[in-house]
């Protein structure tokens, strides 16, 4: 009896269940294949970082006992998909059983379960032991006709489910279920900046490595100070200082963005996280002690939009995914259809708020929230970008990105591309917002307080435009109805001025 075990390259919890006793007959395989690096062009560190941290797996996996089989990208054996490597292996240990943990992409899904169907062996699959609900929870919650799951109503279950920031008689702490409205505070260069708890790492030789092999990659690879924790001691270490240092003013500026810190207060913990070094019980329950402990220094507020995040978006999002795909990918309810201007690969934009948020993301693979929803996704969706376009570039480009968690952010959240089933009202903003929560329009070489003439803030133009393209789709909506209403009372001249700007940037948007 030989049993061979796949590990995947986001299934890094060395506390699965799989690993509590050394058993000579089971052999775990883990592979570094083309198939994976080449189906979309990732990011430079989001590569060095899976293949880092998978080796370091192996390592830690082989000092336990275990036996493991290990395919570098660069060996002469890989023949870089998993199908055939699986052969080799189930050939080389004469293998009479394969398992699988549950995959988190639709592709992988489909792809390991036709593989296993044929390989004429019996196969089974098995719970990552990763989130806190089962892929259908969300769907099971929700009538499966209704036009739109609301993340709140889910939440709350949620809450009650596991007992997090709840009283003894079932009602929230604080009264509240949510906090949201009081986690919309600018920062203006207090408090201080928590020290960075950030690794450096040396991965020259594995960036070499990946290079030679011909993996085509974008992006700063900074292996030579590498930012990332690439095994559970370090993933640990960096809540640790997240808890710490960060979270006591989480909530107040989660919404803020500054020219001076890619994070501010944000934990960076999203590549621990979605990798499986970390569970998100154990990153919650972390979180909770810390604020329990020090009631004065961490507010109510900052740990419930923590915890939101965690036991809320993040599980919800999952559920929406495996709902809704394959069709979810393919949604374009807006009829967007223009491409992604080229200054996406390189930044080179004057817009100074994307130079900012783009120029980030390709040296440090990493952008906080509001980076992405609020500056690169308003651009995309009120320029009116084609949605797999814009899909597509945020999977290659965060650390942290991974279909199931990137792609209903970007269709359903970002881009509205979904009709509104998972987000109410489309995320847009004009320079005021982005004026008020950064200081990115002070160093900027268009205007932010004007939407019509040569100098005007491009995202003004887009906004009015937007509504304007949009308004019969939308003017009943409560949530934004005042946005149309405003566009609706402008003087005929002015929406026409506005329609026109808009495709005369769009004409040069290579260039704006
Ligand atoms: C357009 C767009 C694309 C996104 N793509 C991804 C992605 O590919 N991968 C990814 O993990 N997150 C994605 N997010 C969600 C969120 O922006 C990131 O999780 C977060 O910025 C990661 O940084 P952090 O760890 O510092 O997060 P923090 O702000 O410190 O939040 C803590 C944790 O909460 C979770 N979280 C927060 N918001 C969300 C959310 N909306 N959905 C799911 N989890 C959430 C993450 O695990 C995060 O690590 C995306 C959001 C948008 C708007
Ligand atoms: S003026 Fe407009 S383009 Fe410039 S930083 Fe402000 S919002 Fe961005």
């Amino acid at each position: 009896m030989a049993c061979v075990r796949l590990i995947l390259g986001d299934q890094l919890n060395d506390r699965h269940s799989w690993f509590q006793h050394v058993d000579p007959k089971i052999h775990y395989v883990m592979m570094e294949v083309r198939s994976e690096t080449d189906y979309v062009k990732h990011h430079a560190q989001k590569v060095i970082a899976i293949f880092a941290a998978m080796r370091a797996l192996a390592d830690h996996l082989r000092q336990q006992g275990h036996s493991v089989h290990y395919f570098k990208i660069s060996d002469a054996l890989n023949r870089q998909n998993f199908a055939e490597n699986l052969q080799l292996i189930f050939s080389k240990v004469k293998a009479t059983r394969f398992e699988y943990q549950e995959p988190d992409e639709y592709r992988l899904d489909e792809e390991l379960l036709r593989f296993a169907r044929s390989c004429g062996l019996p196969f089974e699959v098995k719970s990552s032991e990763h989130f806190l609900d089962t892929r259908l929870g969300v769907s099971q919650h929700f009538q499966p006709q209704a036009k739109r799951w609301l993340m709140e109503s889910y939440y709350r279950v949620i809450r009650k489910k596991t007992g997090y920031l709840m009283d003894e008689d079932g009602s929230p702490n604080g009264g509240k279920w949510n906090f949201d409205t009081e986690n919309r505070k600018p920062w203006r260069g207090s408090p201080p900046l928590p020290k960075s708890w950030d690794f450096s790492h040396n991965h020259l030789s594995l960036w070499q490595e990946i290079q030679k092999a011909g993996v085509k990659t974008f992006g700063e690879p900074s292996a030579d100070s590498f930012p990332w924790p690439l095994n559970r001691r370090e993933a640990k270490t960096q809540l640790k200082a997240f808890v710490e240092r960060g979270l006591p003013h989480f909530g107040d500026y989660e919404d803020a963005m500054h020219s001076t810190s890619d994070r501010l207060f944000h934990s960076r913990l999203s590549f621990a996280l979605n990798v499986k070094m970390l569970s998100p019980r154990e990153v919650v329950e972390a979180a909770i002690a810390k604020q329990k402990a020090n009631p004065k220094e961490i507010s109510l507020a900052a740990i419930e939009g923590f915890v939101r995040q965690i036991i809320g978006w993040r599980e919800y999002i999952r559920g929406v995914y495996w709902a809704k795909m394959p069709d979810y990918r393919d949604g374009n309810n807006l009829q967007h259809e223009m491409p992604l201007p080229r200054w996406f690969w390189d930044g080179e934009t004057q817009m100074n708020c994307l130079r900012h948020c783009l120029g980030q993301s390709l040296s440090t693979a990493y952008a906080h929230h509001i980076q992405r929803l609020m500056v690169i996704g308003t651009f995309c969706l009120s320029a009116g970008i084609h949605p797999r376009a814009v899909e597509q570039w945020f999977l290659g480009v965060y650390i942290d990105a991974f279909e199931w968690v990137e792609l209903p952010n970007v269709i359903g959240m970002s881009q509205h591309a979904d009709g509104g089933f998972l987000a109410s009202k489309p995320y847009l903003c004009a320079a005021s917002y982005i004026g008020k929560m950064s200081d990115y329009c002070s160093d900027c070489v268009y205007n932010p307080k004007d939407r019509l003439g040569p100098n005007a803030c491009p995202l003004n133009v887009f906004y009015w435009d937007f509504w304007l393209r949009h308004q019969h789709r939308f003017s009943n909506n409560p949530r934004i109805g005042m946005a149309v209403r405003q566009a609706k009372a402008m003087k005929p001249e002015d929406k026409k001025a506005i329609r026109e700007r808009a495709e005369a940037l769009r004409a040069k948007l290579d260039h704006i």
